[in-house]
């Protein structure tokens, strides 16, 4: 697995348990998105109604399932957990529903892998609170309505514009998480760090974040890497030099790319004479699927200015060009 992957691997879930924010004031970055929920929250709260229906959406690590915790704990209401392909049968989501308290939380993580059939019963569900679910079979077979307790469904996606329209339109609050900046990972690794007991200088912390890929999942994975390396060869002291030298170790580049992204750039640049090229014919190339390519490789090359998105496929700018120690080919965008 790669160290900067965005998604979550096992040992991840184990610790972000404990590290993950609970209360808005914890859940450090993402400025507009916390003070606009801090007022839809607190207006729904006064109100004594259920909050607005939430959809996030925002690369995988961004803190989307984080946000959908702190938004229950801060409305004072429950949460359950479900994800889009998990949800198979109408009943399920029926089961779902009719198990939550009044104001509730269902979070539905990757929601736009509900299928269509599934879509339908939720359309009714989140308007009126109210879904109908077909009882018996063949000509026996009828429709019964069922009232739901009000409740807020936030639906977690890494593109908006996965989502089919209406299931879209269906939310009242939406709300895109962007990149962190290096210095708000700095404080996402400081309070880490400080939760886990471990000894991390603040020119450490900057390090680590400066190659998280702009993902507190990163910023934390790397900085428990470091902390290995740093109880091995720097009596458990994180300092710039102990970070620096631990990310060589770990073959993470100061731009904080590693080789799949210099690979991907390269194979641009090698294969295709800097692009355009189609994101089939790159996936192809690169034995990636062309998901992973879009979800989790490209969206931090293009935040960052390396990689290019344009009508006729992908290019890698001037800057990748340099990145590599190349010389940028005439014509290549900055
Ligand atoms: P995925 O969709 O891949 O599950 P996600 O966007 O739901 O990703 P989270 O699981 O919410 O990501 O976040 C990953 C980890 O990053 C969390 O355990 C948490 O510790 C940390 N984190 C996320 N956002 C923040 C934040 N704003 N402040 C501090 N820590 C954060």
């Amino acid at each position: 697995d790669r160290i900067i992957t965005a998604g979550a691997t096992r040992e991840d879930e184990a610790v972000e348990a404990s590290i993950r924010p609970k209360k808005l004031s914890e859940y450090l970055g993402q400025a507009p998105v916390r003070e606009q929920m801090q007022i839809y929250i607190e207006a729904a709260k006064a109100r004594g109604e259920a909050l607005d229906h939430v959809l996030i959406f925002g690369p995988p690590g961004l803190g989307k399932t984080t946000l959908s915790h702190v938004i229950a704990n801060e409305l004072g209401v429950g949460l359950r957990q479900t994800s889009g392909p998990v949800i198979e049968k109408a009943g399920d989501l029926a089961a779902l529903l009719t198990n939550l308290q009044p104001h509730d939380v269902l979070f539905v993580d990757e929601i736009h892998r509900l299928s269509p059939a599934i879509e339908e019963v939720l359309y009714p569900a989140m308007e009126d609170f109210q879904i109908d679910i077909m009882i018996g079979e063949g000509p026996a077979a009828r429709s019964i309505k069922l009232d739901l307790p009000p409740f807020t469904l936030i639906g977690a996606t890494t593109r908006a514009g996965l989502l089919t329209a209406p299931l879209r339109d269906r939310f009242g609050i939406v709300q895109r998480l962007e990149f962190y900046t290096p210095e708000e990972l700095t404080r996402i690794v400081r309070r880490s760090a400080s939760i886990l007991g471990i000894a991390c200088e603040a020119d450490g912390a900057a390090e680590i974040a400066n190659r998280a890929r702009g993902t507190p999942r990163i910023a934390n994975r790397l900085l428990r890497r470091v902390r290995d390396f740093a109880q091995v060869r720097a009596q458990g002291h994180i300092d710039r030099k102990v970070a620096d030298d631990a990310m060589k170790m770990l073959k993470v580049d100061p731009q904080g790319f590693d080789e799949l992204d210099r690979r991907m750039l390269r194979t641009i640049i090698d294969s295709f004479d800097g692009g355009p090229v189609g994101v089939e014919s790159l996936a192809a190339a690169l034995s990636e699927e062309r998901g992973t390519l879009e979800d989790v490789i490209e969206p931090y090359l293009i935040q960052q200015g390396y990689l290019i998105r344009t009508a006729r496929g992908r290019m890698a700018s001037a800057k990748a060009y340099r990145h590599l120690g190349l010389r940028p080919k005439t014509g290549a965008r900055e």
